[in-house]
């Protein structure tokens, strides 16, 4: 009887402690995965037959063993405050500039919606981007990749690359790379080692914020292609938007990569620190790691057209106005 009573109290505890610990650990995360492409459309977040995406069927697997809630969409008319409000944190796979229809003709955001965007994060929620989360919103008149995309444009840039904290110039033929781990203390990169290869499209990018507290470094100069003509730079980092937290990789093409349990812990990792379900000291260091990241690879023009070959007669003019 003793011994019976004695279990029950020691139950009793253990429920009580249970319940005491529960307020904020027992909510269920719900994350934001947006993946609208105003420009180029990524086979690995592309819709087909009603079916989830590549990309989104592996968040589905990540959802399932942290306790995470997925939201799919690509519905840019929906950015608001109040439907902002529900997610503990905003996941970008995204093109161009997400308030035009673009590309994939989804519902486009309003300019005030792009600015609900930040100030959910500032006012203390999390963004993560990943892959073309930098090739998203390009400062003005760059959407070319002409001679401007390749300059630096600091405070002028757009307020998403400066919220983001960096912007995609170009990439060239995928191609093996090697990162250098700067903080293997961070989220995700504990059993990352000294530094990791992976086989990726891998963009080179420019512009970045003076804040950013950088994760991983690309060893450019070993690479092969104009577009990495340049000192290294940083492919991983984290930066605080006011109370907030902004995470973003240039990792994320391939399904491969999807699939590749370093990116799954570094895109675990970069979603629980920007929840704020785990801790970080993020110092800026952009300098210490990569001092000449800001060197951006020089402007290659594209080659001429080809001359078409003989022309083909003229189709006839139809016969009546068209229809
Ligand atoms: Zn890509």
């Amino acid at each position: 009887m003793r011994k019976k009573l004695l279990a029950s109290l020691v139950l009793i505890a253990a429920l009580s402690m249970a319940l005491w610990a529960a307020p904020d650990s027992s909510h269920r995360r719900k994350i934001l995965f947006f993946t609208k492409s105003s420009g180029f459309e990524h086979p690995v977040i592309s819709w087909k037959d009603g079916q989830p995406s590549f990309a989104e069927k592996v968040l589905l697997e990540l959802g399932s063993r942290n306790g995470w809630e997925f939201v799919f969409s690509k519905d840019g008319s929906k950015f608001n405050k109040d439907y902002l409000a529900q997610f503990d944190c905003v996941l970008f796979y995204t093109t161009g500039n997400l308030c035009l229809p673009g590309t994939d003709g989804q519902p486009p955001m309003t300019p005030e919606g792009k600015q609900a965007l930040f100030d959910y994060v500032r006012g203390g929620q999390g963004f993560v981007g990943t892959h073309s989360a930098s090739d998203t919103f390009h400062t003005g008149g760059e959407s070319q990749k002409g001679p401007d995309r390749y300059l630096n444009h600091g405070d002028q840039a757009d307020a998403y690359v400066r919220f983001l904290g960096g912007e995609f110039i170009k990439h060239g033929a995928q191609q093996t790379a090697k990162n250098t781990v700067t903080d293997p203390k961070f989220p995700g990169f504990e059993k990352a080692g000294a530094d990791f290869s992976l086989h990726e499209e891998w963009y080179s990018l420019k512009d970045f914020a003076p804040d950013v507290h950088v994760l991983s470094v690309i060893d450019a100069p070993k690479m092969t292609g104009p577009e990495y003509d340049r000192p290294p730079y940083p492919t991983t980092w984290a930066r605080h938007q006011s109370k907030g937290r902004v995470f973003y990789t240039a990792l994320g093409h391939r399904e491969d990569i999807w699939t590749n349990p370093l990116f799954q812990a570094i895109l675990t990792g970069g979603l629980r620190w920007a929840m704020g379900d785990v801790k970080a000291e993020i110092p800026p260091n952009l300098r210490e790691t990569a001092p000449e990241a800001m060197t951006n690879p020089p402007y290659v023009a594209p080659p001429p057209p080809k001359p078409k070959a003989a022309a083909s007669p003229a189709p006839k003019p139809a016969s009546s106005g068209a229809k």
